[in-house]
């Protein structure tokens, strides 16, 4: 059970930082070009780190492809903190683990990538819970 405070912000939801790096955020979540973007867009500050690293207990619920969206995806349910799912867009490659991979914390699945629509390498990140999308930049990242 996630705790909010008073104006409806997650206090709890503490996540490890995709990346092997300090990230950049390059487009943020919210109203974008007349549509909702669920989620944010960062790169590593160092670029030369492009591994993608899960975020914590979580186990991979779906993979997919979409051309004309988000490219090679994936997306994990927290095992930690039920009702929470991670969405993973535009990877290089499908992500090297199978649907029902389950991670005990920062393990490496996949490259940062440019594939679907996306205009140059980066990694779209969502949190979703209880079915709607948060603002990533209200959780912590560690
Ligand atoms: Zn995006």
């Amino acid at each position: 059970m996630l705790v909010k405070n008073y104006k409806g912000i997650l206090e709890e939801l503490i996540l490890y930082n995709p990346f092997d790096d300090i990230f950049v955020i390059t487009s943020k979540f919210g109203r974008r070009w007349g549509k909702r973007h669920n989620g944010f867009d960062i790169v590593p500050k160092n670029r030369s780190r492009i591994t993608i690293r899960s975020v914590g207990w979580s186990i991979i619920d779906h993979i997919n492809y979409q051309g004309f969206g988000a490219g090679n995806f994936v997306v994990f349910k927290s095992l930690y903190y039920p009702g929470v799912e991670l969405k993973f867009f535009h990877l290089k490659n499908p992500p090297i683990h199978k649907v029902g991979w389950e991670t005990k914390g920062k393990e490496y699945f996949g490259v940062m990538g440019n594939t679907g629509a996306s205009m140059g390498a980066h990694l779209h990140l969502e949190i979703w819970v209880d079915g709607k999308p948060i603002n990533p930049e209200l959780v912590k990242w560690i």
